[in-house]
């Protein structure tokens, strides 16, 4: 059963440290990887299909060239232009407009149907790659999230769920329409709840679950549900995963994650039972953690030892504001 909001608490006059308040005009969303878009998407623009043409001849336009979850990267950059490059994005299939950049040059990215021969120089590289090692700068992360999950939602989207007949691409990319029945189909986003539960001042709920590295404990995180609100969500996961019980949510920042068309919803919530109990079908271990313990966490790597996840996951994003609060 679910508690009630803040009710009951059995620590109601005990205070729970937050980070600072997202209302309070800072963007914690922008420290993310995958969050820093310099592209204006001009969405007014997708239905004129002459404009979007003139764009897609305009001898400055970038090009972003995908194979499923790897992207083209030549020299620190996966943007392309040039003569190669226009041929090479003659072989993408799937192709769309992701906007103009701040020189006013249009962005297009496509899909390649088959892996396509590569230059010297030129690697596919898979997106979780891609940040981990800083292939390209922090500026191509962003629309390079937007491409893939744009991408991915066409390549499942090619029949009409409602009669099975092939859709059509159509909005430079952003909507599919049924050949059959004419039903509109637009680009899904799946969010997930990723939170930091807090016991009191000074620990956190960590976890682990059996594909993790050996040592790496993280935020607790699922998938929200049809007709849940993120705060029920939030509620709902810790319970099942630790059998704690959250009362206070509250939202923090959020994070693109291309793997492939996740929304995450950075979290704290302040935890009002402390017996866990693991769900051993879904986690390997949980357990409470003191600001202490975190912050040694942070501070190692080394694969074995106890440690948080990488700079490019949002869940170390909300353990490293935490820790910093005292
Ligand atoms: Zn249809």
């Amino acid at each position: 059963m679910r508690p009630a909001p803040g009710a009951g608490t059995r620590k109601a006059n005990r205070k729970m440290i937050l980070p600072p308040d997202p209302s309070s005009g800072f963007d914690w969303s922008s420290h993310n990887t995958y969050s820093v878009n310099p592209l204006h998407r001009h969405s007014e623009q997708r239905a004129d299909g002459a404009l979007v043409q003139r764009h897609l001849a305009d001898p400055r336009r970038r090009l972003m060239m995908l194979f499923g979850d790897r992207v083209l990267v030549k020299s620190g950059r996966l943007d392309f232009e040039g003569s190669a490059a226009n041929a090479l994005f003659q072989e993408t299939e799937t192709q769309i407009f992701l906007g103009l950049d701040l020189e006013g040059r249009p962005w297009f990215a496509g899909e390649f149907k088959n892996e396509p021969e590569l230059e010297p120089g030129e690697t596919l590289v898979d997106l979780r790659s891609l940040a981990r090692d800083a292939l390209v700068g922090a500026d191509g992360y962003g629309p390079v999230a937007q491409a893939r999950a744009t991408l991915f939602w066409h390549q499942r989207h090619r029949f009409c769920g409602v009669c099975g007949a092939p859709t059509v691409s159509i909005a430079a990319g952003y909507q599919r329409n049924c050949t059959g029945c004419g039903t509109q189909h637009f680009p899904r986003t799946d969010p997930v709840v990723i939170m930091l539960i807090q016991d009191g001042e000074d620990r956190v709920l960590l976890g682990r679950t059996p594909r993790f590295e050996a040592g790496m404990y993280t935020c607790l995180a699922g998938f929200m549900e049809p007709g849940e609100t993120v705060e029920d969500a939030v509620r709902r996961e810790v319970k099942e995963e630790s059998g704690i019980d959250v009362g206070a949510v509250r939202y923090h920042a959020s994070q693109p994650w291309p793997f492939p068309a996740n929304l995450m919803l950075g979290c704290y919530g302040e935890a009002i039972s402390t017996d866990i109990k693991v769900d051993k079908a879904e986690m390997d271990d949980c357990a409470w953690f003191s600001r202490d313990d975190v912050k040694a966490m942070l501070q190692t790597t080394e694969v074995g030892k106890l440690h948080c996840p990488p700079k490019l996951a949002v869940a170390r994003h909300l353990i490293e504001v935490w820790a910093a609060l005292k």
